[in-house]
Order: C-alpha cells, then sequence, then structure tokens
C-alpha cells in the first residue's frame, strides 16, 4: 500500500476563538457593540477595538483572580457589552465560560453551579438580589465580580460575600495588549446546562473548534447571512446556546452588535430597533408574536430598518411570518436546533421566490441541514424514506454536535450510536427540508394515529384572533388521546371553540378536529420564552387548568 500524501496547507492553524477577538480590534474598523442602557431609552456603545482592549485587561484580571487553563467561570447576566467581554476573556485564556440560566429554578442553579465547580461567577447589577439568595448553596464559587455603572448601592452588593467589582478589576489590570496562550482547537470553551431532559439538567460542553465552525457556517447565505453591513439585535438570551452564536457571529463578520440587556418587552425592543436602525434581528417566536401585535398597534413603530430575522427554539407560525412580511417588510427565517446542536442545525431558506402556498409551506418548515451537518430520520432502527410524508425521530451529527454530556458518567442512550438522538419528531423531503411534527414528549396518539400538535398550532395561530396556541394531548377513553388546544384570545375578540373548529376544518386532517379548547390568559412560557407544554399538562391532570370548552 502507497504512503499518504499530506496535503501541503496550514493544518495546525487552530481554529479558536483566539482568530474571532483578533479581528475585533484588527479587521473590524468602525464595528461597534452598542446596550440599551437602564432608563430604556439612551445607549452606551464602544467600536469592537475598545472592546478588544477591555478583553485584554479582563484576561489580566480573571488570571490575578487565579483563573486556570480548564476552569469554570460562570456568569449571572443579560446580553450586554460586559457579558460579551467575557465571551472573549474567558476562553481565549484557556478557561471555560459557563452561561448561567438566570430563568432556571433555584435548585436547578444550584445543582448547575455545583456540578460545573465554577470558581468565580460574573452577575450583573440588577441580577445581585437573585444571586445573592443562592450563594449560600454553592460549594466552591471563591468571588463574585458584580458588572455595572453603579446602580446598586455597596451594601446591597455586599449581599454576596466578598462581592469584587467588574469595573475596579478592569481599571487594576491596567492597559496594554495580553499575551495570550496558544490554544487547542479541541479545548473546551463554554459551557450551557439544558433542563430540556428529565432529571438533572445535563451540561453542553462546547470547544473552540465547534463555535468557530458552528460560527462560520451560520454566517453564509443559507444560515442567516450575518455580514458587516449588517446592525443585529441579539434579543434571544446570551445565556442561551451562546445567543445561538450572533455575538460571535456579529465579532467575525465585523458586524454591528445591538444588545437589550434585561429589556425584551417589546416596547423598548422597538423603541431600540428604530434608534439603532437595526438590519436585522434573532428571537424566538413568543417574542416576535408580541413585537408584531405592538407594531400593528402603534403604527407610528419604524421598523422600516429590518429585513430579515433568525427565528427558532419552537415552530415559527406562517402566518407570523406572513404577517411580519406583509405588514412591516420583514423576511422571518426559521431555523432549528437545541443546545446538543450549538444549536443550528438547519436553516429554513427557500429556492423559490414566488409567493404562493408552497413558498410558505416552505417557509414554515425548519429548513436544510447547515453544511456538515448529517441528519436521517430513525424509526425503531430502521431509516424513514425522505418522502415528505414518513415521519421519525431527527438524529444528527457533524462538528458542532455533542458526543456526550458534561461530567456524566451514565451511558445516554441518545449518544449511543455516534448519532445525536433528538427527540424531534418530523418528516423530511426529496429536497432535505425537515418539517418537525412534534418534539417526542408532545406527540398526541388519537386511535393509533399521530396527531401533530405543532401544525394544529401554526393553523389556530392563523386565526386572526388568536395570540398563542398550545395543543397538548389529553387522556381518551375511546381515542386514547384527543387534542386539546390551549388558546389565547385577542383582548375582545368575541370568537368561540366552534368559530375556531371551523377555521380549523379543511386546513387539517377531519379526525385531527379537536373537541376541546382551554381559553387561558396566557400559555405558560418556559425559561427561555417557548410555550410550556409540561406545565398546561400539570394543569390538566389537576384538574385547574381554566377557561375549558367542550365542542359538541
Ligand atoms: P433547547 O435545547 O432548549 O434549545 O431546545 C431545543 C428544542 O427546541 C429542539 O429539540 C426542538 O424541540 C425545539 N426547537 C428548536 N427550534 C425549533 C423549530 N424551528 N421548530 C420546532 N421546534 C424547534
Amino acid at each position: 500500500m502507497k504512503e499518504m500524501l499530506e496535503g501541503l496547507m496550514q493544518d495546525d492553524f487552530p481554529l479558536t476563538l483566539n482568530h474571532i477577538r483578533r479581528r475585533l480590534a484588527g479587521y473590524n474598523h468602525g464595528a461597534k457593540v452598542v446596550t440599551l442602557a437602564a432608563d430604556e431609552s439612551s445607549v452606551y456603545q464602544a467600536t469592537h477595538a475598545e472592546v478588544s482592549e477591555r478583553v485584554d485587561r479582563l484576561a489580566r484580571a480573571l488570571l490575578a483572580l487565579g483563573i486556570e487553563q480548564g476552569d469554570r467561570v460562570g456568569t449571572f447576566a443579560w446580553n450586554n457589552q460586559r457579558h460579551f467581554e467575557l465571551y472573549f476573556a474567558v476562553p481565549c485564556i484557556g478557561a471555560v465560560l459557563h452561561t448561567l440560566n438566570i430563568r432556571l429554578f433555584e435548585e436547578q442553579l444550584t445543582y448547575i453551579v455545583n456540578h460545573a465547580e465554577d470558581r468565580v461567577v460574573f452577575v450583573d447589577e440588577s441580577l445581585v438580589p437573585a444571586l445573592a439568595k443562592l450563594a449560600p448553596t454553592f460549594d466552591g464559587v471563591e468571588h463574585y465580580v458584580v458588572m455595572g455603572d453603579g446602580e446598586l448601592a455597596r451594601e446591597e452588593i455586599d449581599q454576596l460575600p466578598g462581592a469584587l467589582l467588574y469595573e475596579d478589576l478592569l481599571e487594576q489590570a491596567g492597559p496594554g495588549e495580553f499575551d495570550y496562550p496558544d490554544l487547542d482547537e479541541r479545548q473546551a470553551a463554554s459551557l450551557c446546562y439544558t433542563s430540556g431532559t428529565t432529571g438533572n439538567p445535563k451540561g453542553v460542553l462546547y470547544s473552540h473548534r465547534s463555535i468557530s465552525l458552528h460560527t462560520t457556517v451560520t454566517l453564509a447565505r443559507d444560515g442567516t447571512g450575518l455580514s458587516r453591513a449588517d446592525r443585529i439585535l441579539a434579543v434571544v438570551p446570551m445565556f442561551h446556546v451562546n445567543a445561538w452564536g450572533l455575538p460571535y457571529g456579529a465579532a467575525l463578520a465585523g458586524a454591528d452588535l445591538i444588545l437589550p440587556d434585561r429589556y425584551l418587552a417589546p416596547e423598548p425592543l422597538a423603541g431600540l430597533i428604530a434608534s439603532e436602525r437595526a438590519t436585522m434581528v434573532g428571537c424566538v417566536p413568543t417574542i416576535f408574536l408580541a413585537l408584531l401585535r405592538y407594531a400593528d398597534e402603534h403604527p407610528e413603530v419604524d421598523l422600516s430598518s429590518l429585513s430579515n430575522a433568525a427565528c427558532g427554539g419552537s415552530a415559527v407560525p406562517r402566518q407570523l411570518m406572513k404577517d411580519f412580511e406583509e405588514r412591516h417588510d420583514v423576511r422571518i427565517f426559521q431555523a432549528w436546533g437545541m443546545t446538543e446542536t450549538s444549536p443550528v442545525a438547519t436553516y429554513a431558506r427557500p429556492r423559490e421566490r414566488q409567493h404562493d402556498d408552497s413558498y410558505w409551506d416552505e417557509r414554515a418548515m425548519q429548513g436544510r441541514p447547515l453544511p456538515w451537518v448529517e441528519l436521517r430520520l430513525a424509526d425503531g432502527g430502521g431509516e424513514v424514506p425522505w418522502d415528505g410524508a414518513s415521519t421519525g425521530e431527527i438524529e444528527v451529527r457533524g462538528p458542532w454536535v455533542a458526543s456526550r454530556y458534561f461530567a456524566d458518567s451514565s451511558e445516554d442512550e441518545k449518544f449511543a450510536t455516534g448519532w445525536l438522538r433528538t427527540g424531534d419528531i418530523a418528516s423530511v423531503d426529496e429536497r432535505g427540508t425537515v418539517h418537525i411534527t412534534d418534539r417526542s414528549k408532545d406527540v398526541i396518539k388519537s386511535g393509533g394515529e399521530w396527531i401533530s400538535s405543532v401544525e394544529l398550532e401554526n393553523e389556530l395561530m392563523a386565526h386572526p384572533d388568536v395570540v398563542e396556541a398550545a395543543v397538548i394531548a389529553k387522556p381518551d377513553e375511546r381515542w386514547a388521546e384527543r387534542p386539546l388546544c390551549c388558546v389565547v384570545l385577542r383582548e375582545q375578540a368575541a370568537t368561540t371553540a366552534p368559530d375556531l373548529v371551523e377555521h380549523l376544518r379543511g386546513r387539517v386532517a377531519r379526525w385531527w378536529l379537536p373537541d376541546e379548547f382551554a381559553f387561558v390568559a396566557e400559555i405558560p412560557k418556559t425559561s427561555v420564552g417557548k410555550f410550556d407544554k409540561k406545565v398546561l399538562r400539570g394543569r390538566l391532570a389537576e384538574g385547574t387548568l381554566e377557561g375549558r370548552v367542550l365542542v359538541s
């Protein structure tokens, strides 16, 4: 056998965040990071070069705190410039950025801080009271570093034992370039726990290589298409899967990054879009639904700078995309993924340009796998054909897909074959377009056949009086399960359950037509803003689900 002929390229050039960091000062001339300030109307901002100078100081400060390679550094923070600085300083010295989901239950936060063995936690001033309550339950945290501009009095900051101030640390660290260590691209860079699974949250440990490749590919036109001409508003939280990679994307592309801090209501967001002339936005459907309602009710709101948006985290209602495009000229593109896939795995950029039904059908799907993501549908050991109708569980593999969970000795069967079992049920058509019908734990099996809760929700939310809809299974003697549609109606709407059934007739199979609705004031949301069907199922089981109406 002949010997392998090696390519003669710089194949040992490491794919690390140090490259993206170097671009901040070296390549991104004029690009900015803009954050909404505490008065909710003004902003503070810095150029990427200024941010880079502060990242150097922060790197020195981390070493002074005794942080070493591989140590976990927690953040308890909203989307703001200081959090962005930590996104670089921590991984670029070889430590691991552990973004804590501030909305997790208290016992889950205690669990993940202790499980990750966080040595330092950086916390926003506005979140000090919430963290202070938990501090006594953390085993190994040696320092708390408080970030802010002096909103809190010293005695409030001192609720955290031995709290240090971020700006003091940067001041003490002094100016000048920091000499970053050479890193291996396989080294861990950041850690994000997912609570989607049963039992304790599980840690997904991203590497420099996985983040570098994910960031690069999401920038392609078949992904977010984010370019240096953009001003991207990242609403998706920086504590959830690296805000879908948008902060790293902005740094790699040299785009302006706009951050809303803790202000996620439609009014400040719309104001920020208008005043900063954001060209792109990334957020979950529930935020878009609220923004659409707000924009419709306030015709003076100027969203004209926005041209495109990335949306995912749960199925994006077709009507939401249509309304935004037709009424506000904003094209929302749907992405699918999960914490274990960094998160973006598929992106929906349709080929067709004419806006007929088939175009909207494609827009309402989850899109095609990004380059380097391989996907298949599995059903009881066999592979399901890509015929646009047969469904199975999505399995994926690729360079930004988790191979196992952090510090978890259980042999989780979802990684057993080298493909990640996602728990999402979908069909795939001959173009490779994925269409998610359900999360496996949300499926409704009625008389032996599947009813897609996602499809029913989509069609219900296409009704002009329906603001939100979440469909769950209710036990049924005859059919095993039937769909129960939990619906939030527009204020003062007089729409009834039979009206909604009429609306659905012809849009879904006859046997899918629901026989029960629950008119609720609000659909409960998860810590990352998705409809929380677990809570609805719990209320149904306890008999506390309000507004139930049977359709005869
Ligand atoms: P998380 O790990 O919290 O980001 O949740 C990941 C899960 O969100 C996926 O496994 C899906 O069930 C759901 N999800 C994400 N994006 C979409 C989408 N575009 N359509 C439907 N479900 C989605």
